[in-house]
């Protein structure tokens, strides 16, 4: 099993620049997939005084009543979605909620249909559910919307599930309403990946259970609060997979936090402003970011809308982007994602991250500036 799970290589180099930095040096982190920012204040005070007052041992598995209304609540509110609380289960982080999708809706050799590029951990997390990850490209032409009919034909006798992630990692895009209807019209279930929901600018993210009542829709805490280390997610599933679901989370997990828990209900109820602050933040640092590598002369077909990354092709360096990620970082000590990371279909391209304070954006988009200087003049 382990020998077919792919190494996630924004991890290694992390793990390099660390090296680096370890020995003295500078490095500017573009790498990194989490917000910068500290949790809210009222979040971590909430989560001290539940500490304070004994909250410390397992809760329901399926959460904690108050939090599942919250998050119910809070469905309501943002889309117009009714979600009955018991069709809500609290998870550790939006990724065991992925894996717990996967498991509950997959017998071996199911096949689940994701896009090419795809949020790295995807494809491993449907192999070691028994799964087959089936892949549809999508392309930066097309604004990464994918195509109807290339979705048709991947669906075939063994498609459990079609897997979406709006706004996307990594290439920050949106999906259309016209693209998420026609996926909720494939009659296949919807897992969808909102972890990046509230991370958009100029346009609301949709959530799938606008379009379809046959979807689980994930989502978490990491992202938009700025809470990546608490490991606090959920997923909202139709009725009959929530004991499936729940019999799983048993056995693996027992309950997510209970501290943890009231931190996140506090994030719904009380943090709002806070978290819209942050989102105005990375707003002001993408346009730093697509500005900057504009005028290292890399194009954007589609500006990102969402999510803090911005994917650019830069096959006109190297199509391998693990050496060039890899050359980047030891010659201009700027780290950044290769793109094979996100599967074949982001070969020859960089993940950047604006999770970055726009002083280390500028300082990042200079040192590139010399590294492109110095290849073109064949001093490096
Ligand atoms: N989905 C996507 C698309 C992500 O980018 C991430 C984090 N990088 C996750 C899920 C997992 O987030 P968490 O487990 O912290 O909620």
């Amino acid at each position: 099993m382990s020998e077919e799970i792919s190494p996630f290589y924004v991890m290694e180099v992390l793990e390099r620049a660390q090296e680096i930095e370890a020995s003295g040096e500078s490095v500017v982190h573009f790498e990194v997939g989490m917000p910068d920012f500290p949790t809210p204040a009222v979040i971590c005070d909430a989560a001290v005084r539940a500490v304070r007052e004994g909250e410390t041992r397992y809760t329901h598995s399926l959460g904690t009543l108050e939090l599942r209304e919250a998050i119910a609540e809070d469905y309501k509110t943002t889309y117009g979605v009714d979600v009955a609380p018991d069709r809500v289960v609290v998870t550790l982080g939006s990724s065991p909620a992925l894996f717990l999708s996967m498991l509950a809706l997959l017998d071996p050799g199911d096949e689940v249909i994701i896009t090419d590029p795809h949020y790295a951990c995807y494809p491993q997390l449907i192999k070691i559910a028994g799964g087959v990850p089936v892949t549809v490209r999508v392309y930066e032409e097309e604004g990464y919307q994918p195509d109807a009919s290339r979705l048709v034909k991947a669906v075939t006798k063994r498609t459990k599930a079609i897997l979406i992630n709006s706004p996307a990692n990594p290439t920050g895009t949106l999906l259309s309403p016209e693209s998420m209807t026609e996926i909720a019209g494939l009659g296949i279930t919807v897992i969808s990946d909102e972890i990046y929901h509230g991370l958009s600018y100029g346009e609301d993210s949709r959530t799938i259970l606008e379009f379809t009542d046959d979807a689980i829709a994930v989502n978490g805490f990491s992202k938009l609060y700025s809470m990546p280390g608490w490991r606090l997610g959920y997923l909202i599933a139709p009725r009959e997979l929530v004991r499936p679901v729940q019999k799983l989370q048993q056995n693996l997990f027992i309950s997510p936090n209970p501290f943890v828990q009231r931190a996140g209900v506090t994030a719904l109820r009380e943090a709002k402003k806070e978290a819209l602050g942050m989102v105005g933040e990375f707003d002001r640092r993408r346009r730093a970011m697509i500005d900057g590598l504009r005028e290292l002369g890399f194009t954007l077909m589609a500006e990102p809308r969402g999510a803090f990354y911005v994917f650019v092709d830069a096959s006109a360096l190297s199509t391998d982007s693990h050496s060039l990620a890899f050359d980047i970082l030891e010659k201009a000590h700027v780290a950044v994602t290769p793109g094979i990371d996100f599967g074949q279909g982001g070969e020859g391209y960089l993940r950047f991250s604006y999770a970055a304070s726009v002083a280390d954006i500028e300082e990042g988009i200079k040192r590139l500036g010399e590294y492109l200087n110095a290849r073109k003049s064949g001093t490096q």
